[in-house]
This record gives C-alpha cells, sequence and structure tokens, in this order.
C-alpha cells in the first residue's frame, strides 16, 4: 500500500538507522511528542536499531493520559445524571477518575454512549430532543477541527440539547514546559506530524530560536520515525537549531487553512491542567462566544470541585494513585518500566493511570509490546 509498504521496510529501515550511527559522534536525548509515535517506536524496537549514545524518551502527546483527573470526575458526575446521553471516543471510558471511571457509570445504568466522530453526538441530540447529550471533547490540534465542526453544526441547526465537555490541549505550549524545565533532558524534537497537518509547523520557529533545540515535524511509521531521528541527529552534531519537515507528503508550512480559521471562530486558548504536569499558561482550548452556551461546563456550572446541576451541589475529591509516576512518564523523565507498578499492581486490565489505558499510552505500549520489561 502506498505510503504504507515503503515505510515500513525492513531494508530501508536498517539503512537509515546505518546512516544515523554514522553521524552520531556523542550522547543526545530526543523526546517523541505524540503517543502514536511511542507506540511505533516501542512496536517496532525502534531504540534496539540506534548508536547506543542515543536516547529517545517519551513525551505528552497522549491526550487521554494528559485529560486532568479533576476533567475525568466533572465527566463522570455529568455522565452520572439522568437526563444526560453522555458521547465519548472509547479510550476514555476506562481513564480512571478519583472514584470510578466512565464505563462503571454505564453498569450502573448511565447513559454512555461510545461514538466515532463528534457529529454523531449531534445526530443523537437531534433524535433525543428530551435528553441532554454531552461530547467528551478531548485532544489534541488534530481532534479540535471535528470537535469545532460538531458545535458549528448544532448551532447552525439551532440544536440547544448538544454540548461538549472541552479538555482540549496545544502541543507548543507542553514543549515549552518541558524545555524550560530546570530537570529537562531533551535536546531535540520529533513533532506529531499529524497535528501539523493541521497547524503548520510555523509555532514551533519560536521555540527552536528561544531554546535552540532541533524540532523535526515526523511521520508516524518506523522508516518515518528513523529519518525524524536522522535529521534531528544531523542538526544536534552539526550544531543547528531549525524547524524541519520529514512529513512532507502530508504536512505543508501554513497547516490547513480552513480548519485553522474554524478553530479559531470555535475556540479560543486557556489555561490548561495536564495530569501529572500541572497547570500550563495559555495551552488549551475553551469555547468563545457566541458558543459558550455550548459549553458543558457553564451548563452544568462544573467547577474543578463542586458540580451543580438543577440545583444540587455535589462535592467532586481528586484523588490520583500514589503509586503512579505517569507524570515523570509523560515529561520524559522516568520510562514506565521504572514504575514499581508497572505489570503488577498496573496493568491494563486494572489501570492506575492514563498512559496504561490509552491505546497511545506509553505504559500501555511498554505491556503490550515489551514484555521482558519488568522491574
Ligand atoms: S505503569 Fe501504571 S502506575 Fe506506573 S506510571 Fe504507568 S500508568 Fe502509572
Amino acid at each position: 500500500m502506498k505510503f504504507i509498504d515503503e515505510y515500513r521496510n525492513a531494508e530501508a529501515a536498517q539503512a537509515v538507522a546505518s546512516a544515523i550511527a554514522s553521524i552520531t559522534t556523542r550522547p543526545w536525548t530526543i523526546m517523541e511528542i505524540c503517543g502514536g509515535q511511542t507506540h511505533t517506536i516501542v512496536k517496532y524496537g525502534i531504540e534496539s536499531l540506534l548508536p547506543k549514545e542515543i536516547s529517545l524518551v517519551h513525551g505528552p502527546g497522549c491526550p487521554v493520559c494528559v485529560t486532568p483527573i479533576g476533567m475525568i470526575d466533572k465527566a463522570i458526575a455529568v455522565a452520572s445524571m439522568a437526563d444526560v446521553i453522555f458521547t465519548s471516543f472509547g479510550d476514555m471510558l476506562r481513564v480512571p477518575g478519583s472514584e470510578k471511571d466512565l464505563l462503571t457509570v454505564k453498569a450502573e445504568g448511565g447513559t454512555v454512549r461510545i461514538v466515532y466522530s463528534p457529529l454523531d453526538a449531534v445526530t443523537i441530540a437531534q433524535k433525543n430532543p428530551d435528553k441532554q447529550v454531552v461530547f467528551f471533547a478531548v485532544g489534541f490540534e488534530t481532534t479540535a477541527p471535528a470537535n469545532a465542526m460538531a458545535v458549528f453544526q448544532a448551532k447552525r441547526l439551532g440544536i440547544k440539547n448538544f454540548s461538549i465537555l472541552c479538555s482540549h490541549v496545544l502541543v507548543p505550549p507542553a514543549i515549552e514546559a518541558i524545555l524550560s524545565s530546570p530537570q529537562n533532558l531533551v535536546q531535540g524534537f520529533l513533532a506529531a506530524g499529524h497535528v501539523c497537518t493541521v497547524m503548520g509547523y510555523e509555532e514551533y520557529i519560536p521555540l527552536t530560536d528561544t531554546y535552540r533545540v532541533p524540532i523535526v515535524v515526523t511521520g508516524f511509521e518506523p522508516v518515518d520515525i528513523l529519518q525524524g531521528i536522522y535529521m534531528t541527529i544531523k542538526q544536534l552534531e552539526e550544531g543547528r537549531y531549525e524547524v524541519e519537515n520529514q512529513y512532507a507528503r502530508a504536512v505543508r508550512r501554513e497547516g490547513n487553512i480552513p480548519a485553522k480559521q474554524l478553530l479559531a471562530e470555535i475556540f479560543e486558548t486557556t489555561d490548561r491542567t495536564w495530569r501529572g504536569i500541572g497547570e500550563i499558561p495559555s495551552s488549551g482550548y475553551k469555547l468563545r462566544e457566541p458558543y459558550t452556551e455550548y459549553d458543558a461546563e457553564n451548563k452544568y456550572r462544573v467547577s474543578s470541585e463542586r458540580l451543580w446541576h438543577h440545583g444540587v451541589s455535589r462535592h467532586i475529591e481528586h484523588q490520583e494513585s500514589n503509586l503512579c509516576i505517569a507524570g515523570l512518564v509523560l515529561q520524559g523523565l522516568k520510562k514506565p518500566h521504572e514504575c514499581s507498578a508497572f505489570r503488577t499492581e498496573c496493568t491494563p486490565e486494572r489501570p492506575l493511570g492514563a498512559p496504561m489505558v490509552s491505546s497511545e499510552g506509553a505504559c500501555a505500549a511498554y505491556y503490550q509490546y515489551q514484555p521482558f520489561f519488568q522491574e
């Protein structure tokens, strides 16, 4: 298949790995931002093809993983309401909140439905005018255009019983937070190709200039990843720090302009808390006027600590597992198998943290593809 087979070709991968070895003269630490890239790296054993001087660490680009526990608790509280049909992509259902997950809400009788598009949730709202339909809008810039379109359509069609619980996060502020941390180890980044398909890569240029780190927009197949690493190492060895585009078959410098225009129409930036990391200024989206009537946080008056609906207040306690080091994993400071709970107290069947649940989570990748990783 075009753009798949040639990017999974073993000989091509070996050739790029040899090229990387030929230019590497000293230790370098590179972070791949996206959880999809993490899974490719672990699934295909890419680190084993690299010289021992190169260390790959895994970044915060798993949207399920960085959705804060307070937001999961809000979702659970809203989904538990009798008149609500709560809709979500499937991978959010097993993410642990403080007391339970959305799947448990469903088992207890709540109406929680998996959808494959936020527009499906708008259709559900049209068909159920006596119910409130809420979509859990989680993700990076990649999923934001579809969620923006759902809100745009709901307003255009005059649908009043639809809203989104919005927990969108943005990649560039996360990179900046990692780079400005005193603990930072990362010297170069593989940026997420699909995010840049939407947003382009101009917004990364100030980061390379300020922090003097190379950022290479990279795809998701094994040869993509190896080429991204090669381009990053080449810059590091030559003392350059630029934005380069390995994923040129999908990404243009300016991105997808209609999608960006829609995002600007529907959303504005806001401070967001990232699970395990903390608050990062201007790192997320919230609905802007005149679309705030579609904001479930406004509709249900959910705050970080209390939830109000129909005059009833409920206290929300946020409680993380004290064994889970997901915050360190998401910042590239630890690897999943360095967590004492990995594969013991924490498994995909009984996850303690979101990185073990998500199809993009680093802990799930190590569990699935690297069974020899065990403390
Ligand atoms: S293995 Fe489980 S407990 Fe440990 S960091 Fe990953 S999700 Fe958290």
